[in-house]
C-alpha cells in the first residue's frame, strides 16, 4: 500500500479556516476544476485546448512570476473564458515565511493576476495569515486532490483520487505543471469524461468582490506592519 496524501481534508482543518471555501453548495451536480501553479508552456496550453474542446470552464491558480514570463499565456487562460486565482508570486509556504514577505508576494502577484481568490501554496497558511489574507481575498482550497504531481503515486491513482472522492459541489485540483505533466495528461481527460457520464457539469469559481470598506482596513493593516517592521528594523 503506497502512502497516499491528504485526498480528503480532517475535519479540524475546515474549522480552523471556517471562511474558507473547501467545496460549493450543492444543490446540482456541479463541480469545480481547478489548476494551480501555471502557466507554464505546453502544459497549460494543453490543459486550454482540452477544456475547449470539453466545452469545460475552470479555475486557474496562477503563480505570479509564471505569468509575468508567461504574459500570454495568462491573457488565453482569460479570453477563454475560465476564472484566475492568485497563489502568491514565488510559490511561497505561509508557514514557513513572515507575514510581511508573505503579503507583499500575493500583492505583487496580484498586479498582474487582479483577482479575487487566493489559494495558498502547499495548501496551508497560518491561521494570522489566513484572518488577514480572508479580509480582501476569498481563500478558496478544495476538498479533492488529485496528488498528479506526486510521483509515487500511478496515473491511474490520480484519476482514483478524483472519481472515488468527488460529490456535488467539489472543488478538484489538479496542477497545470511539468511536476504534474505525465500524470495530467493520462487522467484529466478520463476524469472529464467520467464525470460527465455520471452527470456532473463544471463551473469556474467566482465570487463578488470584496467591498470597498474592507480593502481600506487591509491597506491600513499593510501599512502598520510596515511601520512595525520598520522599526524592529531599526532596534535590531
Ligand atoms: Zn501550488
Amino acid at each position: 500500500m503506497k502512502f497516499k496524501l491528504q485526498v480528503h481534508l480532517p475535519g479540524f482543518f475546515t474549522k480552523w479556516f471556517p471562511a474558507a471555501v473547501w467545496r460549493l453548495p450543492a444543490e446540482e451536480k456541479t463541480v469545480y476544476l481547478t489548476f494551480d501553479d501555471g502557466p507554464v508552456p505546453s502544459v497549460t496550453p494543453w490543459v486550454l485546448d482540452l477544456l475547449h474542446q470539453e466545452q469545460v470552464k475552470a479555475t486557474f491558480f496562477a503563480v505570479g512570476e509564471n505569468v509575468f514570463r508567461y504574459p500570454e499565456l495568462f491573457e488565453q487562460i482569460l479570453e477563454e473564458g475560465h476564472a484566475v486565482g492568485n497563489h502568491t508570486y514565488h510559490h511561497l509556504q505561509g508557514l514557513k515565511t513572515n507575514n510581511l514577505e508573505y503579503f507583499k508576494d500575493i500583492e505583487l502577484a496580484n498586479r498582474l493576476i487582479g483577482s479575487n481568490l487566493f489559494r495558498p501554496p502547499h495548501g496551508w497558511l497560518t491561521r494570522g495569515q489566513y484572518l488577514f489574507l480572508s479580509q480582501k481575498y476569498k481563500i478558496v482550497m478544495w476538498d479533492v486532490i488529485s496528488c498528479d504531481y506526486n510521483g509515487n503515486i500511478t496515473r491511474e491513482e490520480v484519476l482514483d483520487n478524483v472519481l472515488r472522492f468527488v460529490r456535488p459541489g467539489s472543488i478538484i485540483t489538479f496542477h497545470d505543471s511539468y511536476k504534474a505533466e505525465e500524470h495530467l495528461r493520462w487522467a484529466l481527460p478520463r476524469a472529464i469524461e467520467a464525470l460527465k457520464a455520471d452527470g456532473y457539469e463544471f463551473r469556474k469559481i467566482e465570487f463578488p468582490k470584496v467591498r470597498r470598506l474592507f480593502i481600506t482596513t487591509y491597506l491600513q493593516r499593510i501599512k502598520k506592519l510596515r511601520i512595525n517592521f520598520k522599526q524592529l528594523r531599526k532596534w535590531a
